[in-house]
């Protein structure tokens, strides 16, 4: 017989009210246990104190709580903040804290390593080793809010899914984190506060159009041009620019909702005037907005950021056209945790 104990956050509700009913409990017991695992975010049966110490032995016995830890925390001179966060099994992830003025935002990873192959991103050179668990996605922000109050004496206001990682190769756990995070017997955040950020899979961008997800969605697009967006994204081969379009128009329909283009203009690859009329036709196909972000520079010769006259030229042509377009800052550079870079070095 195997003695391995289960992670009790494995279990639903249903399933550990039914624990207690068949350990001589209350069914109602379970509800609690429930509600110190994923609303209070308990990490040991002995916190639980509205249970009876028999009971939590009778749990210590049976189950563990896998949990996250944050190994090594690094402070931005912009307030950034870097975990390094070591999951049960030793293996690493990266999230990260970003505050401004009016937010505080947690990017959290949802694979260790990547299972895609952007050219121009850190994290696709690390081998993806395994897809994270509901509950390391969940510690994650459980973990950055705690950071924020105490960093910036404020809760947790945003998440976005751009850390480590492609969360639509990681689906079913990426979902049921979000359920965590959004339901009121979890942390009871609101699900427009989220954005899930992808490289572009169109057949599961239909299946949460088809599960009427309410939170918002970003595309990496980066070129509206299938050769050049290929060489950029070669996964991009076989889900091609049509279909991803295809997927988003299916998206738009079924949620009511506009897309967001993650789109990063660098130099010699995708800064002409060609590249932003591809881009304008590409927009005016599905209600979006454009947010070109900086490109953090990794240790590749072939990239490089493009000049402010490619950028302005991007901006004015898009505004022309009614395309709502934003810039965004890189931040915490200084500690490698802006887009792309996270990578584990330390
Ligand atoms: N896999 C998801 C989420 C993680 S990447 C996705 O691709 O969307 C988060 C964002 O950072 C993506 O838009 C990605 O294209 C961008 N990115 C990757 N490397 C970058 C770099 N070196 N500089 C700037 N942005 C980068």
């Amino acid at each position: 017989m195997s003695t391995e104990k289960i992670d009790i956050r494995t279990l639903s509700k249903l399933e550990l009210r039914t624990f207690f009913e068949e350990n001589g409990d209350q069914s109602f017991r379970g509800n609690q246990v429930y509600e110190w695992l994923w609303n209070k975010g308990a990490h040991r049966f002995e916190d639980m104190t509205n249970l009876s110490k028999e009971m939590r032995n009778v749990l210590q016995e049976h189950f563990v709580i896998n949990h996250i830890e944050v190994d090594r925390m690094q402070k931005s001179t912009d307030g950034t903040i870097k975990n390094a966060v070591r999951l049960h099994d030793g293996l690493i992830v990266e999230s990260v804290l970003i505050p401004t003025k009016s937010r505080t935002t947690a990017c959290v990873s949802s694979q260790v390593g990547c299972s895609l192959d952007c050219t121009f991103c850190a994290t696709a050179r690390l081998k993806k080793m395994r897809n994270l668990n509901p509950d390391e996605i969940f510690d994650q922000v459980v973990a950055i809010d705690k950071e924020s109050r105490l960093y910036h004496n404020r809760p947790l206001s945003n998440i976005v899914f751009m850390g480590m990682g492609e969360p639509l190769m990681n689906y079913k756990n990426v979902i049921r984190s979000i359920e965590m995070i959004t339901s009121e017997e979890g942390l009871g955040m609101s699900p427009k506060r989220i954005t899930l950020s992808t490289s572009g899979v169109p057949k599961m961008i239909k299946k949460m159009a088809d599960d009427k997800v309410k939170f918002n969605l970003a595309v990496s697009l980066h070129s509206a041009i299938q050769e050049t967006r290929e060489r950029l994204m070669p996964f991009a081969k076989s889900m091609d620019l049509d279909d991803l379009l295809d997927s988003l128009r299916y998206w738009f329909d079924k949620t009511n909702k506009r897309v967001t283009y993650e789109y990063v203009v660098w130099d010699g690859i995708n800064d002409s005037m060609d590249h932003i009329n591809a881009l304008v036709k590409f927009c005016k196909q599905v209600p979006c907005k454009v947010n070109i972000i900086e490109y953090n520079q990794i240790d590749d010769p072939g990239f490089k950021q493009a000049n402010d006259k490619a950028i302005a030229d991007y901006i004015q042509v898009l505004e022309k056209n009614r395309i709502p377009v934003t810039v965004r800052r890189s931040r915490g550079k200084d500690i490698d945790a802006a887009c792309g870079q996270l990578a584990n070095k330390s």
